[in-house]
C-alpha cells in the first residue's frame, strides 16, 4: 500500500488549557472526565481528506510539565508542519502566554510552519466572539478559532483549517 503524505502537527500551550482533551476529541471523539497528565510526548494518528487529497495527520501532544515543554527538544518544533497553539478562554494568563509560545515557535520551528490560535473551553463562556484572541491572532497573521473539546464544537474545523494551510503552501 502506498504511503500517505503525513502532516505532523504539534499542540502547544500552557498546562490545563485542554491540549490533551482537544486531541482526544479529534482522534477518538471522546471527552474523558479525567485526563491523565501527558507524560513525555505522545501522538495520535487520524486520516483525513484535505482539499480532495487523502492524508495522514500525526498529532503530537506535548508533556504535562509545561515548564519542560517550553524547552521541548527543538527537533519536535523543527519537524512540525503545523502548530495548534491553545489557550483557555477562561484563563487570561494562558492568553498572555501566547506571546512567549510564539517566540518559542519563531525561534525553533520552520519559518513556514502553519499556525492557528485556538481558544478552548468555549462551552464555559457565553460569547460567540472573543476579540482579544482575534486581534492577537491578527497581529501574527494567523487564524483564530474558538473550540470546545467538551462539546466537540469546532474541533474538527480547527484541524481542517490548519491542514488546508499546510497543504496549500506545499
Ligand atoms: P492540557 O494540560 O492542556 O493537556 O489540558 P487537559 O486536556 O488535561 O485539560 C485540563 C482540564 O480542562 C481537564 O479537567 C479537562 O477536563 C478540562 N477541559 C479541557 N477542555 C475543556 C473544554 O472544552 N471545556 C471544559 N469545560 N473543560 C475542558
Ligand atoms: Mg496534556
Amino acid at each position: 500500500m502506498e504511503e500517505l503524505p503525513t502532516l505532523k502537527i504539534l499542540t502547544l500551550g500552557d498546562a490545563s488549557v485542554g491540549k490533551t482533551s482537544i486531541l482526544l476529541r479529534f482522534s477518538e471523539d471522546e471527552f474523558p472526565k479525567t485526563t491523565m497528565p501527558t507524560i513525555g510526548i505522545e501522538y495520535k494518528t487520524k486520516y483525513a481528506e484535505i482539499s480532495g487529497r487523502a492524508i495522514k495527520l500525526q498529532v503530537w501532544d506535548t508533556a504535562g510539565q509545561e515548564r519542560y515543554h517550553r524547552t521541548l527538544a527543538s527537533t519536535f518544533y523543527r519537524r512540525a508542519n503545523g502548530i495548534v497553539l491553545v489557550f483557555d478562554l477562561t484563563d487570561k494568563t494562558s492568553l498572555e502566554h501566547v506571546e512567549s509560545w510564539m517566540k518559542q515557535i519563531r525561534a525553533k520551528a520552520d519559518p513556514k510552519v502553519a499556525i492557528i490560535l485556538v481558544g478552548n473551553k468555549m462551552d464555559l463562556i457565553d460569547q460567540n466572539e472573543f476579540p482579544e484572541g482575534k486581534s492577537l491572532a491578527d497581529s501574527y497573521g494567523i487564524p483564530f478559532i474558538m473550540v470546545s473539546a467538551k462539546t466537540g464544537k469546532n474541533v474538527v474545523e480547527a484541524f481542517n483549517t490548519l491542514s488546508e494551510m499546510i497543504v496549500m503552501h506545499d
